[in-house]
């Protein structure tokens, strides 16, 4: 039955209206009892849920799947929703109707301190992603919050710094991140970020929240405050902030109610703002699922199958991976024990249990094999401990192969603050390079939420990053390492070689509340490739224990306009001796471009399962989007008419196959000329060039003056940097009559706009 909100709205009073836009606690939102309008609960998000019953307190137990950057590292759209909906089941069971998460925001710099929350330098990978981990809560009748819009790239000064970035760059990256998400996911809310953006706290950013989410993307349901957000409480709902959380004591309704009354706020605005919480809260309400429960164990597994998809093979020398169960296996590093799967802060899940990597390879190698385990290092000490690292080298002495557990300790890693380097404990750089030169075969197993320098990278032969692996770790940590399983993780952002190299490294965090995107679109792999800049480790790279095989890439066109959908095929096979699953990547590059564009854009991506020796055909669709940039003269993603290379790749710095489609726009964009049009800008519009070439003509003939053309003998590559301004002054020069070559000019400017 379709409510009568409106109805319902028309019932209450200015102060109920305000009452409901704003919490009544921590969590909850507040009930009109009067009116049969009940409160509903948002909990934290976004990897598991994260249910207190104060802020700041401890919460209930909840399964704890791998974090938001590891979950992007599988690359599978299904997976990341069938985690969603396991989710949304606990959810569901605890009472909880919005999940706070997931965030989307681009890992713009490696030491963003909430990296681990996020999925992906890459805006169409983190956008696609999360519109499924959305879509699978939702299935459940449980919302999510999309956050932290927008451009929340930094925990530094989070509250008070201003991102400053120009237009493209916006839409392109940092908006982009959400735009898939929010068009094609409709999460149940959106929650605005601390920061300002380009002048205007997100909170009240009528551009932002108004204009571009609910108007242009179509946002349907709520904008929440991120928790303590609120800055002016009445602009804030002017720009279109519906829900001010945790509640702040009154203070923000009260203000609402002034402001109604001294006729500074139209009741219009809080009418619609309590009109779209209203309808969340009666879906919210009509979907909870009574008495609902969930199968602890069953998550606990999944945790575990999810986990073994996202780990992603950085290095792999003599196939020393997978490993044998037989032998002596030296087992180093205190994470083997004490699994760090996850940050700090709000997205903290307490989870109902954990299991640890020693006692999983334990049980996988069932008494086959000898192993051998030695602490190496501190979890709390970032100093190197000599008689660890001895009995370490003992250890490794006595072993056939040597797995060293190692990366950042979850201190390292929270809201609330930025790493201050990229590098990893003195104590595990210092122990990894003494086993390495007691063992040579030493393998490395990763656990971080965010990329990290690697001094010892040429010195191991293995490297499997698990990032952060959530609850079910261990046991997918050691189905991986001895080949139950090939791992099929890919790295869903760049590994620069070492901090300075990252882009965004001159202008981050910024000068005090200032933070410039100077780097403008350039993020990640964006920028390395135009550098061409060598990295640790590519956007989109991962080895698997098997191999595959690209062919047969297909266009369905050779030619198409922006408006139409081109198919593109390629057949892989699995050329290998074991079943393994591949992501396959799509990027595509604008061949010659009036604008400054990236090498090439991820805009199409795949996993597919395949056994030894199968081969299956993968389809892609690109739409307008895979070929447009934004085009801040008329507001909009334009295509360029012209050659775009379609790339297939196993990694950005991998392309196998390629093809080139010529797209045409049907937009045509008028040039307006103007008296300092340069000549170039002229000659690249023929019928613009021919105006010109007459102009000069009748001018010879008004004034005999030979035309500047043949009379400055300039080269083609120097005249096209002339402007008009420079032509007028010449006949001048040449004795025409000032005023008179004023109106032959603006005549002849009008006729080129006409
Ligand atoms: C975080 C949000 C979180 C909220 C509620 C804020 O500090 O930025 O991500 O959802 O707290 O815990």
């Amino acid at each position: 039955m379709e409510r009568d909100i409106k109805g319902l709205i028309s019932q209450m009073t200015l102060e109920e209206k305000a009452s409901l836009c704003s919490g009544k606690d921590a969590w909850n939102t507040k009930p009109i009892e009067r009116l049969g309008i009940p409160s509903i609960r948002m909990s934290d998000g976004p990897h598991g849920l994260r249910k207190e019953e104060h802020l700041f307190g401890e919460s209930k137990p909840a399964t704890c799947f791998p974090t938001a950057v590891t979950l992007a590292a599988s690359w599978d759209r299904e997976l990341v929703e069938r985690v969603g909906k396991a989710i949304g089941e606990e959810c569901q069971a605890e009472g909880v109707q919005i999940l706070l998460g997931p965030g989307v925001n681009i890992k713009r710099s490696p030491l963003c301190g909430r990296n681990f929350e996020y999925y992906s330098e890459d805006p169409f990978l983190a956008s696609e992603l999360a519109k499924h981990f959305i879509k699978g809560v939702q299935s459940e009748g449980v919302g999510t919050s999309l956050k932290h819009y927008a451009a929340n790239n930094q925990e530094t000064r989070r509250l008070t710094v201003d991102a400053k970035i120009d237009e493209r760059t916006l839409r392109e990256i940092y908006l982009a991140s959400f735009e898939r998400a929010v068009k094609e996911a409709q999460p149940w809310t959106v929650m605005c970020s601390y920061n300002k953006v380009n002048g205007t706290y997100a909170s009240e950013n009528e551009y932002l929240l108004r204009k571009i989410l609910k108007e242009e993307w179509g946002f349907e349901g709520f904008v929440v405050s991120d928790w303590g957000a609120v800055n002016d409480r009445v602009k804030g709902l002017k720009a279109g902030l519906d829900l001010q959380m945790p509640y702040d004591g009154g203070l923000g309704d009260k203000k609402i109610i002034e402001a109604v009354k001294r006729g500074e706020l139209s009741e219009e605005i809080l009418d619609e703002a309590v009109e779209r919480i209203l309808r969340i809260i009666f879906k919210a309400i009509e979907n909870k699922k009574e008495g609902a429960s969930y199968d602890k164990e069953a998550h606990h597994k999944l945790a575990r199958e999810v986990a073994k998809e996202c780990f992603v093979l950085l290095k792999n020398e003599d196939h020393i991976l997978p490993l044998k169960k037989e032998g002596v296996i030296g087992i180093i590093g205190a994470f083997a024990k004490k699994p760090q799967i996850q940050g700090g802060g709000s997205a903290h899940v307490n989870p109902t249990k954990t299991d640890d990597a020693l006692e999983e390879i334990k049980k996988i190698v069932g008494g086959r094999g000898k192993i051998l385990y030695a602490d190496g290092y501190e979890i709390d000490k970032d100093e190197p401990k000599e008689e660890l690292i001895e009995e370490a080298k003992r250890i490794a002495k006595e072993s056939d192969v040597v797995i060293i557990f190692a990366g950042l300790p979850e201190r390292y890693e929270s809201e609330g603050f930025d790493r201050p380097h990229m590098k990893m404990p003195e104590s595990q750089n210092e122990l990894i390079k003494e086993v390495a030169k007691t063992n040579k075969n030493t393998v490395v197993v990763l656990s971080n939420g965010g990329p990290i320098e690697m001094p010892w990278v040429e010195e191991v032969k293995g490297i499997l990053e698990t990032y952060r692996g959530g609850q079910g770790w261990g046991g997918a940590v050691a189905d991986i390492l001895f080949g139950v399983v090939s791992p099929s993780g890919k790295l869903p952002e760049s590994f620069p070689k070492k901090l300075s190299d990252n882009p965004s490294y001159l202008f981050f965090p910024g000068e005090r509340d200032k933070v410039e995107y100077r780097e403008g679109i350039f993020v990640g792999y964006r920028y390395y490739d135009k550098k061409e800049m060598e990295v640790l480790f590519p956007f989109g790279y991962g080895l698997s224990y098997t191999n595959f095989e690209y062919s047969e890439l297909k266009i369905e066109k050779k030619k198409i306009t922006e408006e139409e959908i081109l198919k593109v095929k390629v057949k892989v096979k699995n050329t290998g001796k074991m079943k393994g699953k591949e992501v396959v990547q799509l990027y595509v590059k604008d061949i010659k471009s009036e604008v400054i564009r990236p090498e090439k854009e991820l805009k199409g991506f795949k996993k597919i399962e395949l056994e030894a020796g199968e081969e299956k055909e993968v389809e892609f669709e690109l739409d307008k989007r895979a070929f447009a940039y934004y085009n801040e003269e008329i507001g909009e993603f334009y295509v360029e008419s012209g050659e775009f290379e379609i790339m297939i790749g196993k990694s950005s710095r991998d392309i196998v196959l390629k093809e080139t489609v010529y797209v045409e726009s049907t937009k045509k964009i008028k040039k307006r000329y103007h008296i300092n049009s340069t000549i170039g800008d002229i000659m690249e519009d023929t019928e613009a060039w021919s105006k010109l070439q007459k102009f000069l003509a009748d001018l010879e003939k008004a004034f005999g003056i030979e035309s500047y053309i043949s009379y400055t003998k300039k080269p083609e590559k120097y005249l096209k940097n002339d402007c008009l301004r420079r032509i007028l002054f010449y006949y001048v020069r040449q004795g025409a009559d000032m005023n008179k070559m004023e109106e032959l000019m603006t005549k002849f400017i009008e006729d080129l706009n006409s």
